[in-house]
């Protein structure tokens, strides 16, 4: 009778263990990981904007898509007549 009182008390132990993050959860694991996902949004919006913003800005040859200076009437790589 010992030996099932001193296993049911284990398993109790083992529960609590296992369940304790998802009842308690640490509140200073919780910030970093949310940081992390943030700096990783903003890394890849400020990346993409800095690959969107010479085409914005900039004009484009429709025919090769080289870029081309705003005074440029023609492209400097393929020769098209740009629009
Ligand atoms: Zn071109």
């Amino acid at each position: 009778m010992a030996s099932m009182v001193a296993v049911l008390v284990l398993l109790v132990v083992m529960v609590a263990l296992i369940l304790r993050p998802f009842v308690f959860p640490a509140p200073e694991n919780n910030p970093v990981p949310a940081i992390d996902v943030r700096q990783q949004v903003e890394a890849a919006i400020a990346a993409r904007k800095a690959t969107l913003a010479p085409v914005s800005q900039g004009r484009v040859c429709v025919s090769c898509s080289a870029a081309a200076e705003p005074e440029d009437s023609f492209c400097r790589k393929c020769g098209s007549k740009l629009l």
